[in-house]
């Protein structure tokens, strides 16, 4: 049974899916006026797993994500760029796509966007004023939160302590909002337009959504009423989903969502990481010099709810941790193909035990409201069990089905938390291409690939060695030193691997 930490009640509860076997998911896209931060990437990576998670467990997941193209910053953008809000919007969405695909977080099932919902969104404000819910002023609408009394349950706020909060606003009121509204707690669900500003036709002259009525809008046209899981970053809850869920409610009279799932923030030197601290670090820039299995190792450390201080250290301390992953699963495609028909040397009754066990104990970590840090620990005892059993070992023939199911599970383990290490192991490039020009020198190579450049500087040092023409043989294993290689001489012939 998955459980799950729910903001609106405070405890981990049950995961009851409303259709059985199925998860009806939402989570707040972002606005596109720039490109994204690791700080956002971790809200989306956070989901992308949990999805990642149910799907494994075997429920269809719909998952719908929106893109915020038309609000403030967008429009302010343009002005400052001479472009139109539509251009800004465009682009962002675009990098923002390309983004995702770079990190390995999967598509939506649907990536609505606001401007082209607009008729869902008039028509759900026309239901809150119907409905005594919300009320026209200047072309303007509101929501009233006095209205709906459960204002404030989701992030638990005291309505009367927000008010007193809302007081001095009036005194700094510059565009007359505040004596529109006939409540400052109340919200804006449609804004009149100002001159030179996208908007649309409405029963209430032309203008444009207010943030929170799109995700409401957008939720309950692709997935109906109640969702099963709404997520999003922590610092959305108040005041976005607070809104998000008081007026699909009280349009609609039906819960919202049944489930909240909020993620910690990313921080640096212990302050959020946000565009307006300026304290931010560009996705596509860390990608630059990072792999992005290797960011997503960093973030499966820490809990989805915790907040994640980032760091270079803890970047390299990623990537230490994922090369160790690596190279057990590199050692044993190694030890399969080099398996001889001798009797096995390995306690192969404990491996194929562990192995099902490593897959119960991951799932127990996981169904604990998503524990990937926890998660990751079972998969590190397993590859250290594997690593002492394993030693310089040559294995039996008999062993092959063995250390291939351990070596799978560790591979679909790690695909769960979006890091497929038989892409990492094989990328192309991982291998300098110095070796290449190192290969022509020392062993006559004369093509162009890195990994055939290896094979040939191998052969020519084993030739070198069998002649006892022992200066090519070191040449050969100092230059491969020299460039980031290790050379270990084994029963089966020297084994080459690359990196730390
Ligand atoms: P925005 O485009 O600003 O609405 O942000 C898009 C998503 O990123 C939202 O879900 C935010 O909650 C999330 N987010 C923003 N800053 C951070 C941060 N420092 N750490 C984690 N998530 C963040
Ligand atoms: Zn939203």
């Amino acid at each position: 049974m998955i459980r799950l930490y729910n903001t609106q009640t405070r405890t981990k509860e049950d995961f009851n899916a409303i259709n059985r076997g199925e998860v009806h998911m939402y989570v707040c896209g972002p606005t596109v006026y720039n490109y994204i931060h690791i700080g956002n990437a971790r809200t989306f990576i956070s989901f992308d797993v949990i999805r990642r998670y149910f799907m494994w467990r075997g429920f269809k997941v719909t998952f719908v994500q929106n893109v915020t193209d038309v609000d403030d910053k967008i429009i302010k953008k343009a002005n400052e760029e001479g472009a139109t809000a539509a251009e800004i919007a465009e682009r962002y969405t675009k990098a923002f796509i390309d983004d995702m695909h770079a990190v390995g977080v999967l598509d939506p099932d649907v990536r609505p966007k606001a401007t082209e919902e607009i008729p869902e969104m008039i028509e759900l404000v026309q239901r809150l004023i119907d409905t005594g819910h919300a009320y026209e002023a200047a072309g303007d609408v509101y929501f009233s939160v006095r209205s709906f009394p459960e204002y404030g349950e989701l992030s638990h706020r005291d309505i009367d302590e927000l008010e007193s909060g809302h007081r001095d606003l009036r005194a700094s009121d510059v565009d007359g909002i505040e004596d529109r509204k006939r409540d400052p707690l109340d919200f804006a669900v449609w804004k009149a337009a100002k001159p030179g500003e996208p908007s649309w036709k409405s029963p209430w002259g032309m203008g444009r959504p207010g943030w929170h009525i799109e995700c409401s809008a957008m939720s309950r046209k692709y997935l109906g009423l109640p969702l099963d899981i709404h997520g999003g970053g922590a610092d959305l809850v108040f005041p976005h989903h607070e809104n998000e869920t008081a007026q699909s409610e009280a349009a609609w009279g039906t819960k919202f969502a049944n489930y909240w799932l909020h993620s910690g923030m990313l921080q640096i030197n212990a302050e959020k990481m946000s565009k307006s601290l300026g304290n931010f670090l560009l996705l596509r820039d860390v990608l630059k010099t990072t792999k992005p299995a290797v960011l997503r190792m960093l973030m499966m450390q820490t809990h989805y709810r915790s907040p994640l201080d980032f760091s270079q250290d803890r970047l390299e301390e990623a990537a230490a941790a994922l090369e160790r992953i690596q190279s057990l699963v590199a050692r044993i495609d190694w030890a399969i193909e080099n398996a001889q028909d001798i009797p096995s040397p390995l306690d192969t009754r404990t491996i194929v035990n562990r192995t099902r066990e490593t897959r119960n104990e991951f799932i127990f970590a996981m169904d604990d409201d998503f524990n990937t840090a926890g998660g990751l620990g079972v998969i590190f005892t397993f590859v250290g069990e594997l690593n002492t059993a394993l030693g310089d070992k040559t294995v039996s023939i008999s062993d092959v089905p063995v250390l291939r199911s351990a070596r799978d599970v560790i591979c679909e383990l790690m695909n769960v938390f979006g890091i497929d290490l038989s892409q990492e192991a094989t990328a192309e490039g991982d291998y300098p291409v110095e070796v290449v020009d190192l290969a022509a020198k020392v062993a006559g190579y004369a093509g162009a690939d890195a990994h055939e450049a290896v094979d040939a500087l191998l052969e020519a040092r084993t030739k070198a060695r069998a002649e006892k023409n022992f200066a090519v043989a070191d040449a050969v294993r100092d230059g491969l030193t020299g460039l980031g290689f290790t050379v270990e001489d084994t029963p089966q012939g020297p084994r080459v691997t690359f990196g730390d």
